[in-house]
């Protein structure tokens, strides 16, 4: 997807005049291939809700073993 830097934002491609930003008239409009958001840093909120996922699941996986252990036993 096209992205324009100093609009920061992405934009679609039927949107580009010419390979310029409409909103900006900038032709440093990035292509796809360059925009790729490799290696953008993940937002604070996405780790700290994966990480109170992942151990509120470790724990559901706790309390389920010790209720097949009281059942079987
Ligand atoms: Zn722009």
């Amino acid at each position: 997807m096209p992205w324009c830097d100093s609009c920061d934002r992405y934009l679609t491609p039927t949107s580009l005049d010419d390979g310029t930003c409409p909103s900006c008239d900038s032709d440093e409009v990035l292509a796809p291939d360059v925009a790729a958001p490799v290696g953008r840093k993940l937002p604070w909120h996405f780790k700290l809700m994966t990480a109170l996922v992942v151990m509120y699941l470790s724990w559901r996986v706790v309390l389920l073993a010790i209720t097949v252990v009281d059942w079987a036993f």
